[in-house]
């Protein structure tokens, strides 16, 4: 693989499993050194830690809750003493809670929207200073197609999502000049743990509305997110790019 990340570093929330493997695992074989967070998955993350290690990467995994400043802050200063610096921030840490709100009490809420956009605020807030000293930067948001059309159910989730699109359009605007960008991405139905508790007869309604028929993979998010990270999406900022088997194309 074209090594267009060679001896950069990406700081990545979440990557225990899922999208944040996938992209954690995408960027190493681009040449990056990886330091990743996660909140309670300890075996997954050190398994993924060695595998980037035998990918000829340096990785490290930080037990670190991404809705907690101070903790987020010591892991970004730890991560910029170990490897140099930081040139990729990727927010992908996120849950979901789905319910229909007349159910829906204030944790249901508050947890969704700590973890998705606080998280995101923490880590960027954490980071962005020694990006725009540095006059270099990328900063991915791992934002989702409900932040964009309505899902039942799914309030709190979608607010958090909507939230980190507006979070990067301004931010996009405000460190532009100092040589950051800024871009999200919005995927649809992916298809990792955070689905398991779908039911089936669910997931095959989702499925009919995906023109591609089919649930999209955590790769096919990280090649995505590799891609807006390196030189050739150099003129790109400020947008969500929807990676959902055209189901938001309606
Ligand atoms: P996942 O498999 O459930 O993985 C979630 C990751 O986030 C795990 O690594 C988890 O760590 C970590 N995490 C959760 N809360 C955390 C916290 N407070 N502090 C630190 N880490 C925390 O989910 P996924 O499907 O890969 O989703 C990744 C991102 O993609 C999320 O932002 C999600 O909203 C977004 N997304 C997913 C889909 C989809 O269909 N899967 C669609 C659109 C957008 P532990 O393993 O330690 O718990």
């Amino acid at each position: 693989m074209n090594q267009f990340l060679h001896n950069k570093t990406v700081i990545i929330s979440g990557a225990s499993r899922g999208i944040g493997r996938a992209i954690a695992k995408e960027l190493a074989a681009a040449g990056a050194n990886i330091s990743f967070n996660y909140l309670t998955s300890d075996q997954d993350s050190d398994d993924l830690a060695n595998e980037l290690k035998a990918m000829g990467a340096k990785a490290k995994a930080f037990k670190v809750d991404v809705r907690d400043f101070k903790a987020v802050k010591s892991w970004v200063d730890e991560t910029k003493e170990l490897y140099g610096g930081i040139d990729v921030v990727v927010n992908n840490a996120g849950i979901i809670k789905d319910k229909a709100l007349a159910l829906m009490d204030t944790d249901d809420w508050h947890s969704v929207i700590n973890t998705n956009l606080n998280g995101t605020f923490n880590l960027t807030r954490a980071a962005i200073i020694s990006l725009i000293k540095q006059k270099s930067g990328v900063i991915i948001n791992v934002s989702s197609i409900s932040g964009m059309i309505g899902i039942s159910r799914q309030s709190n989730y979608s607010a958090s999502k909507a939230g980190i699109i507006g979070f990067t359009r301004s931010l996009a605007r405000e460190v532009g000049p100092y040589n950051v960008r800024v871009n999200a991405v919005a995927p649809g139905f992916i298809e990792t743990e955070m689905l398991k508790d779908l039911t089936d007869e669910y997931r095959e309604q989702m499925i009919k509305q995906i023109p591609l028929s089919r649930l999209g993979k955590a790769g096919e998010v990280a090649k995505l997110v590799a891609f807006l990270s390196g030189k050739d999406a150099g003129y790109i900022t400020g947008q969500t790019f929807v990676i959902d088997g055209g189901m938001s194309s309606a």
